[in-house]
């Protein structure tokens, strides 16, 4: 008997899985110890998996919108129970405090809620008629078999993300979780077959290395539809694969978030923004606050500000009580974060919080505040992923929409302001796919995410979100006279 609750969520969410001799290693960021070895999948497994899948969905398909989404509000209730165990299993494998890992279990779930409602509402629409004795209308149907590949930041909400629409619309799908978090995703599967998905419906296929898995998913003409979130470098690399069969795409990619803070705006209001936009998951989210551009003449007093609130942040591995700040997520993404901060120096930043490692040691990196960065500098362009605020001032309106709209991304922007004027101005200036206004938060269930230009293709979430895993047919009927 073990009282560490990693150990006992393990036990209780994954007990019948190999995940203690597999070939994958799955480590705590906080401790770089090995937490779990899963059974990582070959090729031809995968390839059987997809011949499993794609069989499948045809019965899947053919049961109704409500039957599906009964079992997906109970997997919704599953992993609702489950809630504090998924946690666990997230803090684990990816290093974010708990309470950030409860609240993510719970966004991750409301994708499974939502469209287990949004699928009965896939409709068709008739359409007036361009001639006599003719009838012209459109149904919606499931696109087919689906794949998926997710990211290592949020484990459970990017599948619950995919895997919800697409089983409300009557897909099936194999998802390949980032080789860091297979944990989490697995957990989903159990407690989605528990609740009455058909395994081979829904199949996570761990494996370690990924990219032939992307090929494999992008040349198998079984695989209609491809789901991605992660770097944009790996998006061009899939949209080309996919090109082979035309097959579908959505793609969420990096980000470059501009936070924006206009004279007129409540500075007290943009700091606890800034904190929720950019602290959260210690920096590594795509839609993180990446640059802050503050206008001239509240410069000081929004640095000052949010210097104060940062400090004392508590840096801490996720499972510790209080823990604000987990660690990075590997070596990787630590020298990352330490080589931007140490060149912005060089070139003339001035860290007024930070700026270093840790003394936790391992991947863990202080909360930082750099001022005087200029545009030329890589942190004014790279996606950070990590806790620093790169502050840039601007002059004017104009000024801050150019800097804000001059890069390849388009994912999220926000800005904090009161002038009702200037709120729609920037509103409809900022060339992202999301804005936040006067919040440092936009993510829900109930809204499309998504990003334009470099950052991806197609929505989910919302009821754009349930398009994306369906076909749209359009049928002509004559002789009607
Ligand atoms: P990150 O830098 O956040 O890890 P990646 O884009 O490398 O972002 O990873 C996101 C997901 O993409 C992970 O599941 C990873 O395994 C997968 N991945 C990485 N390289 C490839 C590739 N060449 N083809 C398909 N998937 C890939």
């Amino acid at each position: 008997m073990t009282d560490d609750p990693v150990e006992i969520a393990m036990q209780n969410l994954l007990g019948a899985l190999d995940v203690a001799s597999g070939d994958l290693p799955v480590d705590d960021p906080s401790t770089g110890e090995i937490i779990a070895r899963v059974r990582a999948y070959g090729l031809d497994e995968i390839s059987q998996i997809i011949g499993g899948a794609d069989d499948a969905r045809h019965a899947w398909a053919a049961r109704t919108a409500k039957e599906r989404g009964a079992i997906l509000i109970k997997w919704f209730n599953l992993v609702m129970a489950h809630q504090s165990e998924l946690a666990h299993l997230v803090t684990a494998e990816c290093g974010k405090p708990l309470t950030e890992a409860m609240v993510e279990v719970s966004y991750g779930a409301a994708f499974i809620e939502w469209f287990a409602e949004e699928g009965k509402r896939a409709y068709g629409e008739t359409i007036p008629s361009f001639a006599v004795g003719k009838r012209v209308l459109t149904i919606k149907q499931p696109v087919g078999t689906c794949a998926a590949i997710t990211p290592w930041n949020f484990p459970i909400a990017m599948v619950t993300r995919k895997v919800a629409p697409a089983l409300a619309a009557g897909c099936s799908i194999v998802l390949k979780p980032a080789e860091a978090t297979p944990l989490s995703a697995l957990a989903l599967e159990k407690l989605a077959i528990e609740a009455g998905v058909p395994k081979e419906v829904f199949k996570i296929i761990p494996v370690i290395d990924p990219a032939p898995v992307g090929e494999l998913f992008c040349s198998d003409e079984r695989i209609r539809k491809l789901s991605f979130t992660g770097s944009t470098p790996v998006g061009k690399i899939l949209m080309r694969q996919a090109a082979k069969n035309v097959t579908k795409v959505s793609l969420e990619l990096g980000g470059n978030a501009p936070f924006i803070v206009f004279d007129d705006a409540d500075i007290d209001a943009a700091v606890e923004g800034s904190i929720a936009s950019k602290f959260r998951n210690a920096g590594q989210t795509c839609v993180c606050a990446n640059r802050f551009l503050i206008q001239e003449g509240v410069a000081e007093e929004f640095t000052e500000k949010l210097t104060a609130r940062i400090d004392g942040l508590k840096v801490a591995p996720g499972l510790e009580q209080g823990a604000e700040i987990g660690p990075l997520i590997n070596d990787a993404g630590h020298s990352k974060v330490s080589t931007l901060v140490e060149s912005a120096i060089a070139a003339g930043a001035v860290a007024r919080l930070g700026g270093r490692s840790s003394d936790r040691g391992g991947n863990f990196y202080e909360p930082t505040v750099l001022a005087g960065v200029t545009r030329d500098m890589d942190i004014a362009n790279a996606e950070i992923f990590g806790p620093v605020a790169p502050i840039m001032t601007f002059a004017d309106e104009k000024e801050a929409i150019r800097i804000a709209n001059d890069t390849p991304f388009g994912l999220a922007a926000y800005f904090y302001a009161r002038d009702l004027g200037r709120v729609w101005r920037v509103m409809e200036a900022l060339e992202y796919g999301m804005i936040g206004i006067n919040d440092g938060i936009v993510s829900s269930e109930v809204a499309p995410f998504g990003g334009i230009k470099q950052s991806g293709l197609g929505r989910e979430g919302s009821k754009h979100g349930l398009d994306e895993y369906m076909e749209l047919k359009y049928a002509l009927i004559g002789g009607i006279s």
